[in-house]
């Protein structure tokens, strides 16, 4: 017996627009593909929630007893810098600016990605193809649009045809636009004159003499458009028709839509059963934009050097912020929600402890299988973990009653909370232990903060070799001292 068959499970469809049941297309098998990042720069903390949202999704499903397959690919070649037909491929340009190989710049972009997402700890997914490694299957996948008809080739390049595909097909039917109001709304723009249509968009581009990636193809010297390769290496792994697609919002038109397009000309049906949307991140009530310095890198945010926080926060006190807010909302950073989250995360990893050290007595006064069963309720309700953590704290106040003896529960009920706990705050919300400000943290804070006590006076005392030994020592232990204007910060 598994997990899903006692637990309904419903999901918002963005499809549809509606909370759904959740049915596999094969019973107990999952398949899942969310679009990977464009490894041409570090990874936004934007981009580290969508793909967190749909961590805790895989874990859920997992949890459940689902066997996922889970496929998050790594776009390493063809998405151009103006998210649409035109300007240079993300990576070239990169590249070029800093005379790098084009493969320099993946790889050193593919670590980043891989580092922050383990320090958020986040399981890895069952394949992570990329975009490179399947020129291939794209350049199939477009003969066969091209021999259904609903693609042209022109100069080098193949388009794809929206106006023809919209005679037999839906085009806009993700993002809820009609094509005729697409049409109505574009000016035609110069240089666009290849194509057909401004709708029209790339399967594969001619490459220009000073483009440095490119493949042979049989139109020609070119590269693949962004949109092919998900539908490329989703159907290649999961099948003509699969059961979960997720991404950022922002994909929604017209990165999925053409995906949907591509795959229902080529197919002849819909690719996706639930189509899964994760919302953005928002910082001081503004968008998070590299142009207008309202942005921060994850790594800065767990070290401490930024000129936006006050202080370092532990990748699982970010994640718990995080999961604090339903995947479709938008969830908005500050100095005072994070300082807020870590108060809350090391109230929940407290719990964990006094709980191991509770006496258990004859009845319970805490009705645990309801609870227990409250917390699957929140979580089949479309992963609504803000719910869930409202839960996790109905159990906190609990313990904390019991610990006072104002309530008793039994050692059965305090092995099931123990174990539900456990399973819900680390397995399924993929938080870890270490980290926060839990009692021996906020011990060593207390020490750290005297030794800076310590360092100032000697420097008042025009002692420096004993400031300097204070600071070196500490470096040494890994505890780095920062001056500023309000005094001296520290991160460990
Ligand atoms: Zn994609």
């Amino acid at each position: 017996m598994h997990l899903y068959q006692n637990q309904q499970l419903k999901i918002y469809n963005s499809l549809s627009g509606k909370k759904e049941i959740f049915e596999p297309l094969n019973e107990g098998h999952i398949g899942m593909y969310v679009c990977g990042p464009t490894v041409y720069s570090n990874v936004h903390l934007g981009n580290c929630r969508t793909f967190m949202s749909f961590d805790m999704i895989f874990r859920y499903l997992r949890h459940l007893g689902y066997k996922v397959r889970y496929v998050r690919n790594i776009t390493d070649a063809g998405h151009l810098v103006d998210d649409a037909e035109d300007g240079e491929d993300k990576i070239a340009k990169k590249a070029r600016l800093e005379q790098l190989e084009p493969m320099e710049v993946v790889q050193r972009y593919t670590i980043d990605f891989h580092n922050i997402l383990e320090q958020f700890n986040f399981l890895p997914p069952s394949i992570e193809p990329t975009a490179t490694g399947h020129i291939i299957e794209q350049i199939e996948i477009i003969k066969d649009i091209l021999e259904k008809g609903f693609a042209y080739e022109v100069n080098g390049s193949v388009y794809f045809d929206v106006s023809k595909f919209n005679d037999s097909y839906e085009y806009g039917k993700l993002s809820g636009r009609k094509l005729e109001d697409m049409i109505a709304n574009t000016r035609e723009l110069a240089g666009q004159d290849e194509k057909k249509s401004p709708q029209d968009f790339a399967l594969w581009k001619k490459a220009e003499p000073q483009h440095i990636m490119r493949w042979p193809s049989p139109w020609g010297d070119g590269f693949p458009g962004w949109h092919l390769e998900c539908t490329a290496m989703s159907t290649k792994y999961l099948g003509e028709t699969f059961d979960i697609h997720g991404g950022g919002m922002d994909l929604k038109f017209p990165h999925h839509e053409c995906e949907i397009a591509q795959a229902e000309a080529c197919y002849g049906h819909s690719p996706v059963r639930y189509w899964m949307h994760a919302n953005m991140l928002t910082m001081n009530g503004k968008k998070m934009a590299k142009s207008t310095g309202n942005n921060i890198l994850p790594g800065d945010i767990f070290t401490g050097e930024n000129d936006i926080l006050s202080k370092a926060f532990s990748p699982s006190v970010v994640r718990f912020f995080m999961m604090q807010a339903h995947y479709t909302s938008i969830l908005d950073l500050s100095n005072d929600a994070l300082l807020a989250s870590e108060k809350g995360f090391s109230r929940l990893m407290d719990t964990l402890s006094t709980l191991e050290a509770l006496e258990t007595g004859t009845s319970s006064d805490f009705d645990v299988k309801a609870w227990k069963q409250q917390c699957y309720d929140a979580m089949n309700d479309d992963f609504n973990t803000p719910i869930l953590i409202a839960n996790l704290f109905e159990a906190v106040k609990h313990v904390n009653l019991i610990k006072e003896g104002k309530e008793s529960i039994t050692a059965g009920d305090k092995e099931t909370l123990t174990q539900s706990l456990n399973a819900f705050i680390f397995d399924i919300l993929g938080l870890e232990q270490k980290g926060g400000t839990s009692e021996d943290s906020g011990k060593l804070s207390g020490v750290v903060e005297l030794l800076i006590q310590l360092r100032k006076d000697a420097r008042e005392n025009k002692d420096f070799a004993t400031s300097d030994k204070i600071r070196d020592q500490l470096a040494e232990l890994g505890i780095q001292l920062k001056d500023g204007k309000e005094g001296t910060t520290f991160s460990i």
